[in-house]
């Protein structure tokens, strides 16, 4: 479309960035959603892996409202006890020494970048800038994270391309040991890509990474923005890997359960180059966040928490794989992990969400023509199987479709 074919101005007078659903919420309740005239639906999306308690999780709405008659902000320039808090639970449960708090996800993708590069140039070896990160990778919107992960739709347009950021192809190892060099800084992936369409990097391969970084001298970024905070049935996706924790790793999302949170979480020897006055926010972690953030820590870190996702995992992959049996004309692969679920069609993608939605059940969409389920981690079994019998409902509405044409 030309400028001149632009509408001047839009009806909603919103930027026209986002392809919307046509639908709006009035109110929410664990793993339903309903709309100004009632109608009720089946969350199995959770605001894209951040309502990981579902919709007005009494805890945390005792928690919000609570600090909410107390302080809702001072700035950093003062000790926020909230955040210090929420450190030590972050740091006793993980590879971290050290936690920098910000308001999404991008910022603590920004964060974990300066900080990479802060460390060698710190160290005497400020030729190190360069970021390796891999192709259907997502880590924001930012200049820094939209050229770390490299998707062309999301860098074309907005000028020369950052100096200093590199892209692989997805799990390709070999590639990865050939270009990580003298100048390399960091390298930075989702152990479990999310926006590219749920795809796991295999066990192996993390660990593998770790020790190549450990050779070459480079930073270790985990992305566990989407994939972190229970969702895969640990605490953090790469917990699964065996010897592979990271040196920094960006979280955010279900870490504030809705609220706007996020964290950068590094060693000491990651973060040594970040001293006073080197990096800051005025939001980040302030009083509210952090109520709320503290009160999900503790109710996803539970380990009946997790074991009900591993749980429910179990049986959403084997519910779905019984689904692609029954459907090979809609369904062509289930991939994922834990709760974080990709399911890779044949029809497009976008038309299928549309007839889920028919069916009043919400799902993401996803890269590679997936869609993505992402239910609430505190879903029960009995709403995983009303989600399961309405993707039956769309599998059967995609043949109608495809019969009557
Ligand atoms: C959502 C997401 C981000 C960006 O987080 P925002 O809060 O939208 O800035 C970065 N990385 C991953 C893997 C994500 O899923």
């Amino acid at each position: 479309m030309t400028l001149a074919e632009h509408p001047a101005v839009p009806a909603d007078h919103l930027l026209g960035v986002y392809s919307r659903a046509p639908l709006a919420f009035e109110r929410g309740r664990g793993a339903r959603l309903y709309t100004a005239e009632g109608e009720a639906y089946l969350d199995c999306l959770a605001g894209i892996a951040t309502t990981g308690l579902g919709h007005a999780h009494p805890k945390l709405v005792k928690a919000l409202e609570d600090q909410a008659e107390k302080l809702w902000h001072v700035s950093n320039i003062f000790r926020i006890p909230g955040q210090e808090a929420l450190a030590g639970r972050l740091t006793a449960s993980t590879f971290a020494d050290v936690v920098f708090f910000t308001n999404s996800g991008t910022e603590a993708v920004e964060c974990a970048l300066k900080m990479a590069r802060k460390f060698h140039w710190a160290n005497g070896n400020p030729e190190r800038i360069d970021v390796i990160g891999f192709e259907g990778a997502f880590h924001g919107r930012s200049y820094a994270a939209v050229h770390a992960a490299g998707n062309p739709h999301y860098t074309e347009g907005f000028g020369p391309a950052l100096p200093g950021y590199v892209q692989l192809p997805f799990g390709d190892m070999e590639a990865l040991d050939a270009a990580v060099g003298p100048t390399t800084a960091a390298i930075i992936i989702e152990p479990v890509q999310g926006e590219g369409g749920a795809r796991a990097v295999p066990e192996t391969c993390l660990t593998q990474l770790r020790k190549l970084c450990d050779e070459r001298g480079v930073l270790l970024i985990y992305d566990e923005i989407q994939c972190g905070m229970g969702r895969t049935g640990k605490l953090f996706a790469h917990e699964w890997a065996p010897d592979a924790t990271p040196d920094i790793m960006c979280v955010a999302k279900a870490l504030g359960g809705g609220f706007p949170v996020g964290a950068c979480l590094a060693t000491a020897h990651a973060a040594a180059g970040m001293t006073v006055g080197s990096h800051g926010s005025t939001y980040g972690g302030n009083p509210l966040a952090m109520a709320v953030g503290i009160a999900a820590f503790d109710e996803i870190s539970r380990p009946e928490t997790l074991q009900h996702v591993r749980d429910l995992a179990g049986f959403f992959t084997q519910g779905l794989k019984g689904l692609q049996d029954r459907y090979p004309d809609v369904i062509a692969d289930i991939r994922g992990k834990g709760l974080l679920i990709g399911v890779k069609l044949i029809p497009n993608n976008r038309e299928f969400m549309a007839l889920a939605r028919d069916q009043h059940l919400l799902v993401a969409g996803g890269g590679d023509n997936c869609v993505r389920l992402l239910p609430p981690l505190v879903m029960t079994t009995e709403e995983a199987s009303e989600a399961l019998a309405k993707l039956e409902q769309a599998c059967e509405a995609v043949r109608a479709k495809a019969a009557a044409t």
